[in-house]
């Protein structure tokens, strides 16, 4: 009957970090949830609501129970402009720091919500450590929910654990990552703040890594093939988790809706760089993106203009606009001219529809900031990436790529920092250029283009029936099935 189904049917709560790196792919796995036969609800604010409420509600539409509760952001309290809570704008860590208070003022009506949707579980981000004692007074498991690698976390980990960062003569001096199954090799000026020194993310990254552990299960964007050594060691040294991706390529499988994901507007239908690249040989273009959040400071637009221009190749760039000088702009507008005019390259403000590009046959390589979803969205295409790693856990996120499943050429870039100033060390020209003949010169990169194939059907393998994450989400499904039937037995009438 109905009212059996209802019964059974599991009803989770998903509460993303309103950053659309961390956004979207919550965002795709509550949809993945509700394929399954899940009731969900994803809680936020009206600038993320924006971002994806047509592709849910086209969901719903479709019979899937998902829907999204709006709360609204405080902006006038914590100073913040109405419309940025979506962090899609933040050029400072002042408005992260904004947002992350914002979320804090509306805690007490967000645990209203809670009590009143009665979930069996709630899906939270990782930078919402607070929701394990929601979780906890609704006697129900938390689930951390964590959009990057294991390697990070196990690297994180252990560098927290035995400090071989301190003591060393430089901030440039190598030190080697103790206990990982492959030795890798970092610098203490490309660790995080709030590990290398101490700052007010210290205490922060605390609470969460308490509440991780206090959590029921990790849920991780991530495939069992892909970085299965970290997998376990994670599993032996963290806890428990389920990795259920990359949810990417698994909702989106055959849904033209990729096109304007985590975006307002569809994309699909500026199609001049559609037309741009179906001009182009296969494999001969390089995808250059710097994910969501990073800008580049004005000098290093320039290097990386002329970088892209002296290598000889072919490249689309996503360009973030920001608030600088009329200079950054009328030095990339001439560049974008004369780029058009040799037809070697096609610029994108803004936002670009990034899992369609990816897939495109013309494309032969991800110039990427290695964030997590960029690095999962180009194994699952089978591109070998350049990696050029900004800040947070990207660093360790290049490691993985370049030393681990060596499908990357680094470009050498040396400094964690959220946003880089004109004074920072960049990244010069020639070394740019290096990295792109590299790559995109078939001979010096067959072997990785050949690995990231690999990857890339083993990606594509893990979501199908009888896959590892496949296996993994109806088994996780399962336990929280039992859970919630557990739970009814032990409520007294
Ligand atoms: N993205 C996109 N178009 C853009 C920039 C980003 O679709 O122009 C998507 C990209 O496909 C990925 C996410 O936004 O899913 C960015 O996440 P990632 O972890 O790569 O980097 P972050 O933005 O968190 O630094």
């Amino acid at each position: 009957s109905v009212e059996a189904e209802t019964q059974h049917q599991l009803n989770v709560i998903f509460l993303p970090y309103p950053a659309p790196g961390h956004m979207i792919p919550m965002v795709d796995t509550a949809r993945l949830f509700a394929k399954h036969g899940v009731s969900v609800t994803i809680i936020t604010t009206p600038a993320n609501a924006l971002n994806f409420q047509k592709t849910i509600d086209s969901d719903f539409n479709c019979g899937y129970h998902i829907r999204t509760r709006v709360l609204p952001f405080p902006a006038a309290q914590v100073g913040l402009p109405d419309g940025l809570e979506n962090l899609k704008d933040a050029t400072n860590l002042e408005i992260f720091e904004k947002v992350r208070l914002g979320i804090l003022m509306i805690k007490d009506e967000i645990e209203l919500l809670f009590q009143e949707l009665q979930p069996d579980s709630l899906v939270t981000d990782m930078l919402l450590p607070w929701t394990v004692e929601s979780a906890a007074k609704l006697g129900i498991p938390r689930l951390y929910y964590y959009s990057s690698s294991y390697f990070s976390t196990c690297a994180k980990y252990s560098i927290r654990k035995y400090q071989p960062h301190k003591g060393l003569v430089s901030d440039t001096h190598r030190f080697t990552i103790p206990g990982l199954p492959h030795n890798v090799e970092m610098t203490p000026l490309q660790l995080e703040d709030g590990l290398r020194i101490e700052s007010s993310f210290t205490e922060f990254f605390d609470a969460v890594h308490e509440s991780e552990s206090r959590s029921y299960a990790a849920l991780y964007n991530n495939f069992h093939e892909l970085e299965g050594d970290y997998e376990q060691l994670y599993k032996s040294t963290v806890g428990k988790s389920w990795s259920v991706g990359p949810v990417s390529a698994w909702v989106y499988n055959d849904d033209e809706r990729k096109t304007n994901r985590g975006h307002k507007e569809d994309l699909a239908q500026e199609s001049e760089w559609l037309d741009w690249l179906n001009s182009k040989q296969n494999e001969s273009v390089l995808y250059v993106s710097f994910g969501s959040l990073s800008r580049l400071p004005h000098s290093q637009l320039v290097e990386l203009a002329h970088g892209l221009e002296h290598s000889g190749h072919s490249f689309i760039w996503v360009i973030r606009k920001n608030n600088e000088s009329e200079n950054v702009h009328s030095f990339l507008g001439e560049f974008e001219e004369k780029m058009k005019e040799s037809k070697k390259g096609y610029i994108i403000w803004n936002w670009a529809p990034q899992l369609l590009i990816l897939d495109h046959p013309a494309i032969g390589g991800f110039l990427t900031h290695c964030g997590w979803n960029s690095i999962l969205e180009s194994v699952s295409a089978g591109l070998p990436m350049i990696t050029w790693p900004i800040f947070g856990e990207q660093f360790y996120n290049e490691k993985l790529v370049v030393d681990v499943l060596k499908i990357g050429v680094p470009v050498g870039a040396k400094e964690n920092k959220l946003v880089a100033t004109e004074e920072d060390a960049g990244v010069g020209r020639e070394e740019i250029a290096k990295a792109v003949v590299h790559l995109m010169g078939k001979e010096e990169s067959r072997d990785m283009r050949r690995r990231a194939r690999k990857l890339s059907d083993a990606a594509k393998k893990s979501i199908e029936e009888g896959g590892s994450s496949y296996h993994n989400l109806i088994q996780l499904l399962d336990e929280l099935k039992s859970l919630k039937i557990t739970r009814a037995l032990d409520t007294p009438l």
